[in-house]
Order: structure tokens, then C-alpha cells, then sequence
């Protein structure tokens, strides 16, 4: 029997630094292990952790030092100045607030200086990081919110790039305790989903860390209670600042259109649900993959007149198994071809 490659199976490939095409050609790769190859070739995922001899924050500081030197870092870092320039132009950064992370080894991450505006960052800026937050190379020193991205990447293996800012009308909502309402524009259903506030704490502290870091295995965007936004990415830094303009975009649009006195038009459970299958093709997690239509447009502080038919209890629903869903697709297909 032909053997079936799971998307875990990809990972655990990428991790022991093998190459894909060491993969039995006749192997059946499900179609989440067909995302999760690709997602990791775009990333260069094999050149993050190199198999033979790859860096980590116990290389010697020679190591470290030539490595944070290296091309593929100066480009890296060359890439975060773009998007602090992009998040002080959209006014998402205020003074010198704002940070980003990228990882860029098994335990080591770059990172954004403190006391520098983000619009205005040089690459020789950027500081080198393990993950407990002990800074390996760079001469600034690096920010102050570092925790709380170091707790996002640890929690969520999946998390390449993540972007930290104060866009101002999505941190109203969170100064309101309000979370955005779902249901009204397809780019933030796909690409976010559900935005849940995490409670306010001290900024830099350990407990903020953890609250943020708590959400991150059902969203790739939060919001901060009395401060700000924080999203990750699988894919890279860009797309973690994507996330940023799609929560700031939506809380000003949906704002905008509270004042207009017409009530909001939402989709309907039927249409969300056809969003949240392309959703789920593309590899976004969302806690709301499994819930009955009847219980996917719920929030009503924000959906003023839509009530749901069927009162559900989403906190019970067991959630699918997405992989084990696939794998009895591919089996299922490999069973059919070979009646054929
Ligand atoms: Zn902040």
C-alpha cells in the first residue's frame, strides 16, 4: 500500500532538516500536507534551522555573532525596517511603541530595539534573542515587550513572524472591552476570524505574556486589553503586519458604518460557513471550524437584531479533527482509484 503523508509528517521532515524529495515517489500527501509543504518551502524553512551544525543560543558567540551577520539575517532585518516604516506611516505605532519578532533558529529570534521609533529603524538596530529573552548579539538593547512575543513563539510552533502594535481604532475596541463583530467582510473572516481581547496587564510583564500566549493556539491576531494588537504568522513577518492592516481596516469600517443608523447587514451562517471552508484549505486555525451554522454568527453586543434560531453552546462542541479528516479523504480516494 502506497504510504499516506500527513502535514505532521512534513513538519517532523522539515525539523530533522531532510529534503521533500526524499519522499517515496509514489507517497500520497494529503491536501493539508500539500499546504504545509508548501507554506514551508516559501518560508526557506530549512534554511531557519539547517541540519547540519544549525545555531542556537548555546553556539559560541562567535557563532552567534557571524550568524547575526549573515545575509540571511541582514535580509531579515532589512525586512523588518520595511514594515516599521509601513506601521508608522498607517499611524499603528506611536513614539517608540511597536515591536516585531522573527524566529530565526530552534530557540533564538531577532527582534526590534527599544526606544527607537519603528518608522525609522536601521537594520545594524536589530538585537539577537534567545527565547527566554536574553539578548546573543546586537548593540541596542532589545525591547521591552520581548516576552510576550517569546511566549507567542513558544506556545505556537507554527509561528514564524509576529508584529506588536497600538492601530488606533482597533485598540478602542479594546479599550471597550468590545471584540470586533464577526460576519460582515470576508478578508478579515479568512485571514483572521474571531478577535478576542486578552486582559490588561503591566506591558513587558510575564503575566501579559501568558495571556496573550493563551489565545494563540485558536487565534493568529488579539487584542489587548487598554493597550493594543498583537498577530503571528506561519509564513513570514509581512504577513504577520498583513493581519495588522486587515484588524485596523475592519474596526474602522465597521465604526464607520455604526454611525450610518442603518442596521448592520451580516452574512448569513451559510455563507460564513463557505468562508470558513476556504479558511480551513488554507491552514488558519479558528475556533469556530466544527460549530453548527446555527452557532457561528454570535456576538451580540455588535449584531444588533440577528438572533440565532437555535440557541447552541459553542464551549461544548468537540472540534473536528481536521487531519484525520483528510487522511480518510486520501485513503478513501486511494481505495476508489484502485477499483477503478
Ligand atoms: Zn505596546
Amino acid at each position: 500500500m502506497k504510504q499516506v503523508i500527513s502535514a505532521r509528517d512534513i513538519e517532523e521532515l522539515f525539523r530533522q532538516g531532510r529534503d521533500p524529495q526524499s519522499l517515496p515517489a509514489d507517497a500520497i500527501l494529503t491536501p493539508s500536507a500539500r499546504d504545509r509543504l508548501r507554506e514551508l518551502e516559501r518560508n526557506g524553512a530549512r534554511q531557519v534551522a539547517p541540519a547540519a551544525n544549525p545555531v542556537t543560543s548555546k553556539s559560541s558567540p562567535a557563532e552567534l555573532e557571524a550568524y547575526f551577520h549573515s545575509p540571511r539575517l541582514h535580509a531579515l532585518k532589512e525586512q523588518m525596517c520595511e514594515m516599521g516604516r509601513r506601521l508608522w506611516q498607517r499611524a499603528y505605532v506611536d513614539g517608540n511603541g511597536g515591536n516585531m519578532t522573527i524566529r530565526v533558529g530552534d530557540d533564538i529570534a531577532l527582534c526590534t530595539p527599544t526606544l527607537v521609533s519603528k518608522g525609522f529603524m536601521k537594520p545594524e538596530d536589530m538585537c539577537l534573542v534567545d527565547l527566554e529573552g536574553k539578548q546573543l548579539a546586537g548593540t541596542k538593547k532589545r525591547t521591552s515587550e520581548i516576552l510576550m512575543h517569546l511566549q507567542i513563539l513558544k506556545r505556537q510552533p507554527r509561528a514564524v513572524a509576529t508584529v506588536h502594535c497600538h492601530p488606533p481604532h482597533a485598540t478602542a475596541y479594546a479599550v471597550a472591552g468590545v471584540e470586533p463583530p464577526t460576519c460582515m467582510i470576508p478578508e478579515i473572516e479568512v485571514f483572521i476570524g474571531k478577535v478576542t481581547i486578552a486582559p490588561y496587564r503591566t506591558p513587558g510583564t510575564p503575566e501579559m505574556g501568558k495571556l496573550v500566549a493563551d489565545l494563540v493556539d485558536q487565534h493568529n491576531t488579539v487584542l489587548m486589553g487598554n493597550h493594543g494588537a498583537v498577530s503571528w504568522s506561519p509564513e513570514n513577518i509581512e504577513d504577520a503586519y498583513f493581519k495588522m492592516e486587515i484588524l485596523e481596516a475592519y474596526c474602522r469600517t465597521v465604526w464607520v458604518a455604526s454611525q450610518l443608523g442603518a442596521p448592520l447587514k451580516t452574512f448569513t451562517p451559510t455563507q460564513l460557513q463557505d468562508l470558513l471552508k476556504i479558511k480551513q484549505t488554507l491552514g488558519i486555525p479558528d475556533p469556530r471550524f466544527g460549530l453548527k451554522e446555527c452557532e457561528l454568527c454570535d456576538n451580540p453586543e455588535w449584531r444588533p437584531g440577528v438572533a440565532c434560531a437555535v440557541t447552541g453552546r459553542p464551549d461544548q462542541a468537540p472540534a473536528p479533527d481536521a487531519e484525520a479528516e483528510a487522511l480518510v479523504q486520501a485513503i478513501t480516494n486511494q481505495i476508489m482509484a484502485q477499483l477503478k
